[in-house]
């Protein structure tokens, strides 16, 4: 009898994988009694635009502090293929190998901005490459090419009390991106804004993906900041609903 011959199912995972950024199996993760997420699945893609919606307390910054590698996981896994990465479960990394991989990979941008007071814009968004073996003139040359990026390098030596919530917020994207990393997550990143300022965030996300390629997972409440993504999840209760 003639040998049937089977589809070659790996060569079609190796090509979805090729797609995908992080991959998430199962993840789950409890306060005490408290179930914040439970058991997801689902696929970020490279250089994908994604927004996360859900109301206060459906386990949205939970997800990000898991995808982030800010915190650990109860179960599941985080298998990420961004540079260098080939598929490694960020679940099963130790703390040292984590601390490196967030620096490379994971750009983070919060409601609150999270500068450092006692900074200037351009020491803020040079932070993050301390660890990394640079010289100080190629820091801040680093530093003022982010802060163009983000229109801001005529605010380069401003504190950040000096700067509005809408420059704040710029200056954070700017050190967000200054690792070249993979992907950013953004929890709330107009939470504090009003909505003209906001808006001007919103397209300047927008912007940054485009010409960067880095992917980009916003976590919002506002439906209007959601609609800018190419993809909206939407979750509840520790999940994603339909
Ligand atoms: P969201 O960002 O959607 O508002 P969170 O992920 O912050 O939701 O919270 C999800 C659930 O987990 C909530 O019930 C919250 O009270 C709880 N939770 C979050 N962080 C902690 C924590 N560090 N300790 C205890 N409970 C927490
Ligand atoms: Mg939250």
């Amino acid at each position: 009898m003639e040998k049937t011959v089977e589809p070659n199912w790996v060569v079609d995972d190796d090509f979805a994988r090729d797609a995908d950024l992080i991959r998430v199996e199962g993840l789950s993760k409890s306060y005490g009694a408290v179930a914040a997420v439970r058991g997801i699945d689902f696929s970020i893609g490279q250089g994908e635009f994604l927004s996360i919606v859900g109301r206060s307390g459906s386990g949205k910054s939970t997800l990000l502090y898991l995808l982030a590698g800010l915190e650990a996981p109860d179960a599941g896994h985080i298998y990420c293929y961004g540079k260098d990465c080939s598929g490694r479960d960020i679940a099963q990394l130790t703390e040292e190998e984590l601390a490196i991989w967030r620096r490379r990979q994971v750009g983070l941008v919060f409601q609150s901005f999270h500068l450092i007071p006692t900074l200037s814009a351009l020491e803020n968004v040079a932070f993050p490459l301390y660890p990394e073996h640079m010289s100080a003139r190629e820091r801040r040359a680093s530093a003022l090419a982010c802060l163009e990026h983000v229109g801001l390098a005529h605010r380069a030596s401003h504190r950040p009390t000096q700067l509005s919530g809408g420059e704040q917020q710029r200056v954070a994207l700017a050190r967000a991106l200054i690792g070249q990393p993979s992907f950013i997550l953004a929890d709330e990143p107009t939470g504090n804004l009003d909505s003209q300022t906001s808006h001007e965030i919103i397209n300047l996300f927008q912007k940054l993906h485009a010409e960067s390629g880095v992917a980009l997972v916003i976590i919002t409440h506002d439906d209007r900041v959601a609609a800018a993504a190419e993809r909206i999840l939407h979750m509840a209760d520790g999940r994603f609903i339909q």
